[in-house]
């Protein structure tokens, strides 16, 4: 859509929506959480079973699940930077997490907010280099952040807090909200570190499972054939890339004595018991899998606590009613599936991450949709709910209709994707593609490499075998790379990206 055209329906949307909706402006939270898995929500039903989410799952159930939100580029910060700007990489400069700077002058749904007179603040993780813009308070944790006892940053002060990174960012987050201006809409942003690596639970979690064996994925066994050499030379598997530390073979920092001899308890004569049975092979990537199971799912359990309180307080204070409250992570994530954990690819279980909207009286209890969203939706939803004109230059495209259970007929039937950070951490090839409801058409394109592959999900749900130079599929690969093109061509995506596209080289913890 041209950039005329694109404002004046905006300006349209905005009019019909504010009228239909009696121009109440909605306070916005927003719940965004940190390499949580759709497979990790018990609302999205995976058949493993994995864990059991009331609070965030009261969300689905009084609102909208999205069963395919797709993120533009699948990692912590450009998938941020894509939220608040409603835009791809390639528009809004940030492409990885090695050298990418979030350029703060630009336009930001908060901003937007926050100039309407929306009152703005952001607690948690922000991960973007450079400080918040558009936030009248902010108090992040400076970078990956640490789950114990993390120190952070309030409005540019250093500061310290003992506890639980989870708990803390919730007991801050319901302070804001308690001392905040009445009289105005707010906009609270809670961005969760969790569920991210290297997945410390509450102390209070240990435990949790009762040592359950998990149901194991389909594919934690793949052998990678079928496919081409990105997938068979990555370094993300849980097998050869988790670290002892990953693996709670040696305890983490930042413990004071007293939490020391709680995580001692617990992880200490199971690592004594693993010692002593010499597992090999099969058996011990089962105990790996088992325990980074374990460790996730209790990340995962103060993360759905946290969305309790919070949504006990809106409770409480009659906040509910008029509160538009959107959970989502910026991006999936994988728990054993191809044997891997970690994101990056367009593969399925990292393209999409889990959405979910609860505004009563907006949004039907209990609706599931399954258009191709995206994260990039969600900076023009919010501007439209609250009767702000959608900036230009804006790539995502209002959910508004979608939730109030009507799809446009001209909504998306295809989505664009772009991955860049190589050859550290993880080793996973830059690549592009083009995802249907049904195909995806992807091109490794890094320094070494240049091939295609092409995914049938109706006959392969588990991208396991590429047809992309299967004569059967011929018409339907040139149909997608036609389609490809033209989405690179509307996106405005450069012929070549800029050389920093693809990151530094550093210590490889610094970056996921
Ligand atoms: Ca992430």
């Amino acid at each position: 859509m041209g950039g005329r055209i694109r404002a004046a329906v905006a300006a349209w949307l905005v009019l019909t929506t504010t009228a239909a909706w009696g121009g109440d402006r909605p306070n916005i939270l927003v719940f965004f959480s940190d390499d949580h898995a759709y497979q990790a929500i018990s609302a999205y039903g995976d058949p493993r079973r994995l864990v059991e989410t009331p609070n965030i799952d009261r969300i689905a159930r009084q609102g909208m699940r999205f069963d395919r939100c797709l993120v533009p580029n699948s990692i912590c910060g450009p998938s941020r930077a894509a939220l608040l700007t409603g835009t791809y990489s390639h528009r809004n400069g940030f492409y990885n997490n090695t050298n990418s700077r979030f350029d703060g002058t630009q336009q930001t749904f908060p901003k937007r907010l926050q100039a309407a007179g929306y009152q703005t603040a952001l607690v948690g993780k922000w991960h973007l280099v450079s400080d918040p813009t558009g936030f009248d308070h902010w108090h992040i944790l400076p970078g990956q952040g640490a789950y114990y006892n993390p120190p952070m940053i309030r409005d540019g002060q250093r500061v310290s807090y003992q506890g639980y990174v989870t708990d803390i960012i919730t007991d801050l987050a319901l302070k804001w909200l308690d001392a905040r201006d009445h009289n105005r809409p707010f906009l609270l942003m809670v961005q969760h570190k969790a569920p991210h690596r290297s997945w410390e639970p509450a102390l209070r979690h240990l435990g949790h499972d009762a040592d359950l064996d998990y149901a194991l994925p389909p594919t934690l066994f793949d052998d990678y054939t079928g496919r081409g050499l990105a997938v068979r030379d990555q370094d993300m598997t849980i097998d050869r890339t988790m670290t002892a530390q990953d693996l709670k073979l040696v305890p983490p920092a930042r413990l004071t004595p007293d939490q020391r001899r709680v995580w001692d308890a617990y992880y200490n004569p199971r690592n004594e018991a693993l010692r002593k049975a010499g597992l090999q092979g099969e058996a011990l990537l089962r105990w790996k899998y088992n325990r980074y199971l374990h460790d996730y799912l209790g990340c995962v359990k103060a993360v759905d606590e946290s969305v309790g309180r919070i949504l006990d307080y809106l409770d409480a204070h009659g906040l509910a009613h008029n509160t538009l409250v959107v959970y989502a992570s910026d991006q999936g994530f994988y728990l054993g599936e191809h044997g891997w954990f970690d994101k990056r690819w367009i593969f399925e279980e990292s393209l999409r991450t889990p959405l979910l909207v609860r505004w009563p009286g907006r949004v039907k209890a209990g609706s599931v949709n399954a258009d191709l969203t995206s994260v990039i939706d969600l900076a023009p939803t919010f501007l439209e709910a609250a009767g702000v004109a959608v900036p230009e230059g804006v790539q995502g495209r209002s959910l508004l209709p979608i939730l109030s259970g009507s799809t446009p007929d001209d909504w998306r039937q295809s989505f664009y994707y772009e991955y860049y950070e190589y050859p550290q951490p993880h080793h996973v090839r830059p690549h592009h593609g083009v995802v249907t409801e049904r195909y995806k058409l992807v091109r490794f394109d890094g320094p070494d490499v240049d091939y295609w592959e092409l995914y049938d999900r109706q006959t392969d749900p588990h991208e396991l075998r590429s047809v992309a130079d299967d004569p059967a599929y011929a018409d339907i690969r040139r149909n997608l790379e036609r389609e490809l093109e033209r989405l690179r061509r509307e996106l405005g995506v450069p012929d070549q990206p800029p050389a920093e596209a693809y990151g530094v080289v550093r210590d490889a913890k610094a970056g996921e």
